[in-house]
């Protein structure tokens, strides 16, 4: 995720709150940027949701003492 164009498309494939999130992320950055567009959107917000939990499971992953 380096070009204005993948910034893009992500912004496209993650557009919509309401969308189950399929495919699943492809890493941590992908997730932490959906994190960013769509903080503050609420608890219905699925797009956030699985974000944040991708997000926690690289990082419990990443320590598992954690
Ligand atoms: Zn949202």
């Amino acid at each position: 995720m380096n070009t204005v164009r993948d910034t893009e498309l992500l912004l496209v494939k993650h557009r919509d709150c309401a969308a189950e999130v399929d495919p699943q992320f492809g890493s941590i950055t992908e997730a932490r940027f959906v994190m960013r567009v769509h903080s503050g959107h609420g608890p219905r917000c699925r797009q956030y949701i699985a974000a944040a939990a991708y997000t926690a499971g690289q990082q419990a992953q990443d320590d598992p003492d954690a």
